[in-house]
């Protein structure tokens, strides 16, 4: 028993290892996403469990693209999803796989059905199909077709193949039952005709397996011993068992349900996904506001933190929509012990010591208080730094730690400070504060006396670097959108633009991951080149104030 044999997937796996039922196989699990789109949280759950199972019990994981409809898929998305797979720590090699490696098997046992009269080549169009398909509470009717003798039946498909036929000229389906209550065993399709170049297999087919039938094959001639999959396939089960029972193979996985993921203020449909990048309300896939691991690694959550947000959630068979609170917290645990704290000023207001001589002082601070493995760096000091804007309040409300006139504040690893003047300009914004500093209150061997209330960050005004900070925020203002248009629910403050600067050390570190003080965790935005973009990943508490428009 593992130690993580704690929820019924597991426990039916525990089961039949200790009662011997795989027959002395391994564990043998697949993820089979669809490539056509980029996938997201909710797939990094199916991931963890398919990927994690297998690992957990000493056996494999078949990455296997579900690539039946050319129409929607492309090889962009192949590789974005095995970059994905990789980056979530999960390997592959040796187990990548796709449908359309099986198209001319799916094609026999397809001609074995029409053989045995289990499949007939149905000449109705699809809106005919689906009309007389019934509902839940009518049963369908018959295809006229559905008596079609085999020969021709086997002479239609085998002309579908060879592309004499249109798109929707004809269609195969199962010969199963027009009457039965479930919709999904009412003769369904099979086979359709789509001319269309496929990503792989090029112009060689010009009919395409529908999911169905091919999902179920592709299981078993792979062996997968668990088949797991989310909940609105439970009603598809009798028809995965269907397919398998009237062909011919030996090998046949239960299919074992769970719930989807859900998560508040966010959508993880793909169609909403393809609709949120194709109408530019994000900058692509990868936009770091998206709920795709592109745009979370992106933002800089790590693989470590969606790991832990997945073990939480668990795995269960009740759907439900997960906070997202709970995956900020995995988010801010994970970088909280491991992220170096550096300065960042993302709202800079400058400050001139009027009584500091000397330039070019080096101080020197830890790149975190507890976690010593993490080293120091030294900051520049001079006499014209940058604070952060909100640091200062020329009428502090009560209570208020930071700077005001007349008032003093420590510098981190640096001097104790006293805003002696505050110079406004025509506007009466503030745009510089005078200070003077107290020589013997250096941070480490302070001899002053001094006892400010507060520590807050700077930067060297010429010695930082000015960095671009894009301070992210959820993408929507409501926990369920998409309910009406989505465009209505978009959060418009999703995304701030500020200019900011960091310490020299954060701009030449190899470390990629930040806290900056107060304003949040950061990450160097990898697609910016040159440029220093940083982007926030996430605040440093919980800040979102609920919708009250
Ligand atoms: P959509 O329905 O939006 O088109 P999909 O779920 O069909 O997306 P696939 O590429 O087919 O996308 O998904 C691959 C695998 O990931 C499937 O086994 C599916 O069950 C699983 N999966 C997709 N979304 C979720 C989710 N939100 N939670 C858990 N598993 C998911
Ligand atoms: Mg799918």
């Amino acid at each position: 028993m593992t130690e993580e044999a704690n929820d019924f997937i597991r426990q039916r796996i525990q089961r039949d290892l200790d009662e011997d039922t795989l027959g002395g196989s391994l564990v043998v699990t697949r993820f089979p996403p669809e490539p056509n789109g980029y996938l997201h949280i909710g797939h990094a759950k199916s991931i963890c469990l398919n990927f994690g199972v297998a690992r957990e019990y000493g056996g494999y994981t078949y990455l296997r693209f579900d690539d039946t409809n050319p129409l929607k898929e492309d090889q962009e998305y192949v590789e974005a999803i095995k970059e994905d797979v990789r980056w979530l720590g999960f390997d592959f090699e040796g187990h990548e796989t796709h449908a359309s490696d099986y198209f001319e098997q799916l094609y026999k046992f397809a001609v074995e059905l029409v053989e045995e009269g289990k499949a007939y080549v149905c000449s109705l169009s699809g809106e005919e199909i689906r009309a007389s398909r019934g509902t839940l509470t009518e049963p369908g009717r018959e295809s006229p077709y559905r008596k079609r003798g085999v020969a021709e039946n086997l002479d239609l498909f085998a002309r579908m193949r060879a592309g004499e036929f249109g798109d929707g000229r004809h269609v195969l389906r199962a010969k199963i039952d027009m009457t039965s209550p479930n919709l999904n065993m009412r003769d369904p399709v099979l086979y359709r005709i789509r001319h269309a170049t496929h990503q792989r297999t090029a112009d060689d087919w010009v009919i395409y397996p529908m999911y169905d039938f091919t999902h179920c094959i592709c299981d078993a001639l792979e062996g997968i011993t668990h088949s797991l999959c989310t909940l609105e396939f439970e009603d598809h089960r009798p028809l995965y068992d269907w397919v398998l029972d009237n062909i011919n193979v030996n090998f046949h996985p239960p299919q074992i349900e769970f719930s989807r993921l859900g998560l508040e203020y966010t959508v993880m449909s793909k169609r909403l996904l393809h609709t949120l990048v194709e109408d530019g309300y994000v900058a692509g896939w990868d936009d770091p506001r998206m709920p795709t691991l592109a745009g979370l690694r992106r933002r800089g959550v790590t693989p470590g933190a969606i790991a832990e947000f997945c073990r939480r959630i668990g795995v269960t068979k009740q759907d439900n929509t997960v906070e997202m609170n709970l995956l900020e917290f995995c988010i801010r645990q994970d970088l909280e012990s491991n992220a170096p704290r550096g300065m960042g000023v993302v709202d800079p207001l400058k400050i001139t010591i009027v009584n500091y001589a000397g330039d070019g002082e080096l101080l020197v601070g830890p790149w975190h208080q507890q976690n010593v493995d993490l080293g120091t760096r030294e900051l520049p000091f001079g006499a014209e730094l940058y604070i952060e804007r909100d640091d200062f309040a020329e009428v502090p409300p009560k209570k208020f730690k930071r700077l005001s006139p007349g008032q003093m504040v420590r510098l981190r690893y640096a001097y104790i400070i006293r805003c002696d003047e505050v110079i406004t300009d025509e506007d009466g914004e503030v745009v510089e504060l005078r200070c003077s500093y107290f020589p013997d209150s250096r941070s480490g061997s302070d001899t002053s006396g001094l006892k400010p209330k507060g520590v807050i960050h700077w930067a060297h005004a010429q010695r930082s670097v000015a960095a671009e900070m894009r301070l992210y925020d959820r993408l929507f203002r409501v926990p369920q959108p998409g309910a009406g248009t989505l465009a209505d629910d978009l959060n418009p403050d999703s995304l701030r633009v500020a200019r900011g600067f960091v310490e020299p050390a954060v701009a030449a570190s190899e470390h990629s991951r930040f806290q900056f003080e107060r304003t949040g965790y950061f990450c160097k935005d990898a697609q910016s080149g040159d440029a220093l973009v940083f982007n926030r990943t996430v605040t440093l508490r919980d800040s979102w104030k609920p919708d009250r428009g």
